[in-house]
């Protein structure tokens, strides 16, 4: 097995300076730089600029101007179009991006390839036929007309001005687009700041953008940590922000932008998301769906699911088939195409998930499987299967956001909707059964804001997407969108 060879124009890019993107160019910016690491080899590969306040007002009076002046003016069918080049851009870059993103953030190079870009694709083109689809509605009003006058009433939907999306380092460059896209489709100029660990992919999508036409500062990105994004929630010129991360971060996020001036907040956090096996389900069927809700991307995924109920009578069975399915898995260098399974994304990230393994241990669950970092340069750990016998583990409640799946049997349905539910989350889950009618029944007792049903982790743009209870406040992209990206103004007239 080898890895595949660096583009060419992936080695460029990376040689290149790199802070920010602001008003249609590349900045270097003044800040402190921030090493980006590839996780396969701990190498440094570029470095970017944490912003100052300086280059955040610069990115702000830069997206306002846009908003009110060449992206302002633009038509519904315009913008759409402008998303439609993005995303032939996107297809004819397809490698490049993949590539930069999987030597920023470990992901193994087929996930960076299908998910990441190809699945970006299809959102882009979602939001371009949305753009021209953005309607108020006319309204009759019922006011006494006392001298032979009239009421006419109608809704608006207007852009809110300038957003502000704060996107994690899991999945860099699809979280941006539902965050950019939803701006850009609605009239809205946006500012995004990529997570510090993984900023690269987004600083060539916005030079793609403005081949694509997007008008000098309708597109901006503002490197660094925390600070800038605190900076660019209170700011005066910008409206709204759109933030995916963790839970703490997402309640410091939404109380600074109600602080600050009520900015609108979209919140779309984490979570500890339920897999249920209803006890029709076979052994093999099982392993299967623990791999494809747990496993991809070694369990970086918010909608992953990290909490697995298996009924008591095939719990053993299950396990056991479980450990060759994961002893199975190719662990390698993810820019090889054989590779299953890659490091985790940053040194912190792998650092947390060994505590995790550490806390499993000493609160007594047994390790079925894993629980190990491996011996080898990078951010690697094994995929890891743990069992507990008591619900109240903290393995089951805190989110690792790993590959370290938590068991516990459960005895009869009842037992186990209650288990599903028992999380501050409720971001996602999914039910395995081959009774739909079983299933159908399920469905409206599960607290989560997506309910998978034999499938677990795949979204689609027309379906929105998003938390109830701690995982997070508005969804992303669907049709639901567009309430959050845009203020109902009412027009009444008399006449
Ligand atoms: P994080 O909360 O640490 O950081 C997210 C982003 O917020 C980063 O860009 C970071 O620089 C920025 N940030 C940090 N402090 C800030 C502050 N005070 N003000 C403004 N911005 C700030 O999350 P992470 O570690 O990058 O990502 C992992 C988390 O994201 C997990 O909890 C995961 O479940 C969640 N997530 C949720 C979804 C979803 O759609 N619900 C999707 C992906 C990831």
């Amino acid at each position: 097995m080898t890895a595949i060879s660096i583009l060419p124009e992936v080695t460029a890019f990376l040689s290149r300076p790199h802070g920010h993107y602001i008003h249609g160019r590349a900045v270097e910016g003044r800040g402190d730089r921030i090493a980006v690491v590839n996780p396969s080899n701990e190498q440094a590969i570029a470095d970017v600029a944490d912003a100052t306040r300086d280059d955040v007002d610069a990115a702000v009076a830069s997206s306002r101007a846009a908003f009110e002046g060449a992206w302002g003016r633009t038509t519904p069918a315009e913008r759409a179009n402008v998303l439609l080049r993005l995303a032939d851009l996107f297809e004819k870059h397809r490698e490049e991006l993949a590539q930069i993103e999987t030597l920023q953030s470990g992901k193994i190079i087929q996930i960076s390839r299908a998910f990441e870009v190809d699945q970006a694709i299809g959102f882009l083109k979602h939001y371009a036929g949305a753009a021209t689809r953005i309607h108020g509605e006319t309204i009759t009003p019922s006011l006494p007309s006392l001298n032979g006058e009239r009421y006419s009433a109608f809704t608006r939907r207007e852009p809110v001005g300038v957003v502000v999306g704060i996107v994690p380092w899991n999945f860099s460059i699809l979280i941006a687009v539902w965050k950019f896209a939803s701006a850009l489709a609605t009239g809205c100029t946006v500012i995004i700041k990529p997570s510090q660990f993984t900023p690269l992919t987004l600083l060539r999508i916005a030079e793609l953008a403005t081949e694509a036409g997007v008008p000098a500062g309708a597109f901006n990105v503002v490197s660094g940590g925390g600070n800038p994004g605190r900076w660019l929630i209170d700011h005066e010129g910008t409206a709204k922000v759109s933030f995916t991360g963790s839970v703490p971060t997402g309640i410091a996020v939404g109380r600074s932008a109600m602080e600050a001036k009520l900015t609108r907040a979209t919140l779309e956090l984490g979570g500890k998301n339920a897999v249920g096996f209803l006890k029709d389900v076979d052994a093999d069927k099982t392993v299967a769906g623990i791999l494809e809700s747990g496993f991809v991307h070694q369990g970086q995924v918010c909608a992953a699911g990290e909490r697995f109920f298996v009924h008591r009578s095939r719990l053993d069975e299950v396990l056991e088939k479980l450990k060759d399915a994961l002893a199975g898995l190719q662990i390698g260098d993810p820019m090889d195409e054989c590779t299953q399974f890659g490091p985790l994304s940053n040194r912190a990230h792998f650092d947390k998930i060994v505590g995790f393994f550490d806390l499993a241990r000493s609160e007594g669950g047994t390790i079925a499987f894993g629980g190990q970092p491996l011996e080898r340069t990078g951010y690697f750990v094994t995929p890891t299967a743990i069992l507990v016998n008591d619900r109240r583990a903290k393995m089951l409640s805190e989110e690792t956001f790993g590959p370290i799946a938590t068991f516990l049997a459960y005895d009869d349905e009842a037992e186990l909707v209650d288990l599903l539910n028992d999380t501050p989350y409720g971001l996602a889950a999914s039910l395995w059964t081959n009774d739909l009618g079983k299933a159908m029944n399920l469905i409206p007792r599960i607290e989560a804001g997506t309910v998978w049903v034999n499938m677990h982790t795949f979204l689609d743009p027309a379906l929105p997407f998003g938390g109830v209870k701690a995982s997070g406040i508005g969804r992303e992209f669907g049709s639901a969108f567009i309430d959050d990206y845009t203020e109902l103004k009412s027009v009444m007239i008399r006449h």
